[in-house]
């Protein structure tokens, strides 16, 4: 383990540690605060979605969490301090999408040696969690995915995402997880500026967070979403990440809070005129205390020219965006139509999706072939499939791993659909610092407000990740509930080289469509001429081996005709939870010459994300 400077050694309190963080001189900039009184300082409420300059860049969903992270490489952090920072911080302001009640992938590319490593973060299955969990014992039949599944304690998976900070900042940080958590208590205890997304996200949870009595009291403060332009503090989240600071991650994951977390989850603390059924589930105080963070080594394809290196499994990121660059690189979409180009990237996503659901679990719990997943002949093989003229009859069936020459043969069977119930939740975090190491980090509570239930006094939700699984019980499956095992992910934080140096970093929030949107960001970018802010801005669709592709209604506009005529089935966008039209929130930056940095954010989906640089050009 490496040494970590710590700003505030001495320091006794977090806030202590925050005015030492503001007061630090190299934080100075117009937008960002550089001495204390907290409560009088400027929130960051504007959103620039893109920012060009050097010396490091950030960039989320969110101004607060991307101010905190500049504000952490402007007191000479590097990136993963500043990842760190801004995705506590996310947990603040963003709380129905991420923080310390989840889970995620943390990417890492390191300058020094050329590497880029990764951390799984993922919530895991308790140890006494049953293979028919998700059967109801009073009727003997599955329970409904909504809203039995989803409002439960038996959705909460370990959550990861506080092992996630802790590891990250001891293998590459400078900081310790106190500093590195300090802006994201100021923002809790001094509140930040409730936008209309997060009034929004908080009515189309209502009736699920009136069932508790701690996320009602935390959520719904006057019977009602807190208002647009209001102030929101958490002072019960700023308590906890304090206690962090001074006792470190056992703060969480032993004593009275892990405790108060199994509690929770086994017997949920539903309100007396509840009507909603809530299954308890089965965490306990040990699964807490023995949770591990995986570090793992990255997928990597080489796709014209660049090497990309994504997720291994537990998530399906890496295996799936780069099976289907393996196809798609067999053609070139660069001297094709848009329409062209567009319907093989919706073929190439199909056939990496079939074997996504045959192949792709845990693998410390079953044998996920990702060496043969990620094979250029096999790639070969599932491409004699893509017919450049029509699209293909969905679903189609998964190539066999186990004989491949690369040769068409006759056609294979027919495919199955894997449910897909995955929501539309999650966050995206991309940051660079000005030595040059980048981190790419997804993370998720799954769906928007997780499973509804808030630790009580402690000011953040718990995840329902475990309904990642199969909800169904098959014992071939390889996503198949098991005790200790980790849900498949689609999370594809993805970090691109050319050349052994950092072209492009970029990942996305949309349950399954991650893949399919960091997928076309890529294509976008490298086949079809498009600049970042152009590859990010444009309109997505989303195939995922099924009979219809789900498109953004712009998308459907500019391509529907052509691609109906291909034999595609385009239906707009827009989940059982949510009214929005839109697919993922992704965030990206881009590495250019003399090391400029192009950092985006979404121009317009989610209400638009916050891009910075350290030193705007
Ligand atoms: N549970 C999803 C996954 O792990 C993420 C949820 C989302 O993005 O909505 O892939």
């Amino acid at each position: 383990m490496r040494m970590r400077t710590s700003l505030a050694a001495a320091a006794t309190s977090t806030g202590v540690l925050a005015a030492l963080v503001v007061a630090t001189p190299t934080v100075a900039s117009p937008s960002a605060p550089t001495s204390a009184p907290t409560s009088a300082e400027p929130r960051p409420t504007a959103k620039k979605a893109t920012a060009i300059g050097t010396g490091g860049a950030v960039t989320t969903v969110d101004p607060e969490a991307s101010a905190a992270g500049l504000k952490v490489l402007r007191a000479g952090g590097n990136a993963v301090d500043a990842a760190v920072a801004a995705a506590a911080t996310l947990g603040v302001t963003e709380p129905y999408s991420a923080g310390i009640g989840g889970g995620g992938y943390f990417v890492y590319y390191n300058a020094k040696s050329g590497k880029v490593r990764t951390l799984d973060g993922r919530e895991t299955a308790p140890r006494k969690m049953p293979q028919d969990a998700f059967i109801d014992p009073a009727t003997g039949k599955p329970y409904n995915f909504t809203p039995e599944l989803v409002t439960s304690g038996v959705g909460v998976g370990t959550p990861g995402t506080l092992a996630t900070w802790d590891k990250a900042l001891d293998s590459w940080g400078t900081w310790s997880l106190a500093d590195a958590l300090a802006p994201a208590t100021k923002v809790a205890t001094r509140g930040f500026v409730v936008d209309e997304t997060f009034r929004q996200q908080t009515l189309d949870n209502e009736e699920r967070f009136r069932a508790f009595k701690d996320t009602k009291r935390l959520f719904l403060p006057k019977g009602d979403a807190p208002q647009v332009g209001s102030i929101f503090r958490n002072p019960d989240l700023a308590a906890t990440y304090d206690a962090i600071a001074r006792r470190g991650t056992k703060a969480f994951y032993r004593g009275a809070l892990a405790r108060l977390i199994s509690d929770v989850v086994r017997k949920p603390r539903t309100t007396k005129n509840n009507k909603l059924p809530v299954p308890k589930g089965y965490l306990t105080q040990r699964d807490l205390r023995d949770y591990e963070v995986r570090s793992q080594r990255a997928t990597k394809v080489g796709y014209r020219g660049h090497d990309v290196y994504g997720m291994a499994p537990s998530s399906s990121g890496g295996t799936t965006v780069g099976e289907a660059l393996n196809i798609l690189e067999r053609y070139d979409l660069s001297k094709m139509t848009a329409e062209q180009a567009l319907h093989h990237y919706l073929e190439a996503s199909a056939l990496a999706f079939a074997d996504r659901g045959k192949y792709l679990g845990d693998p410390a719990y079953v044998d996920v072939p990702v060496r043969r997943l990620l094979d250029d002949t096999f790639a070969a093989e599932r491409a004699c499939s893509l017919n450049p003229a029509k699209a293909a009859t969905k679903p189609v069936a998964a190539g066999d791993v186990t004989s491949y020459d690369g040769v068409c043969g006759p056609a294979t069977a027919k495919g199955e659909t894997d449910t897909d119930t995955e929501n539309l939740s999650t966050t995206n975090l991309t940051v660079a610092d000005r030595w040059g190491n980048v981190v790419e980090y997804t993370l998720t509570i799954e769906q928007t407000g997780g499973s509804g239930m808030v630790v009580p006094g402690h000011g953040f939700l718990l995840n329902n990740e475990l309904t990642d699984f199969s909800t169904v019980y098959s014992a071939t499956d390889p996503n198949r509930i098991q005790p200790g095992k980790r849900p498949r992910s689609s999370m594809s934080p993805t970090i691109v080289l050319k050349d052994g140096k950092p072209f492009m970093a970029l990942g996305s929030p949309g349950g399954s469509t991650i893949i399919t949107t960091v997928l076309q960001m890529l294509v976008n970018r490298i086949d079809l001429g498009m600049t970042i802010q152009e590859a990010i801005a444009a309109p997505r669709a989303t195939q995922r081996n099924t009979a219809n592709v789900t498109a953004e209604p712009a998308f459907i506009t500019a391509y529907g005709p052509a691609l109906t005529a291909l034999g595609h089935n385009l239906v707009p966008a827009g989940d059982a939870f949510t009214s929005a039209a839109e697919i993922g929130a992704a965030t990206a930056i881009e590495f250019g010459p003399k090391r400029l940095l192009t950092a985006v954010a979404e121009p317009s989906r989610r209400g638009r994300g916050s891009a910075k640089v350290v030193d705007p050009r």
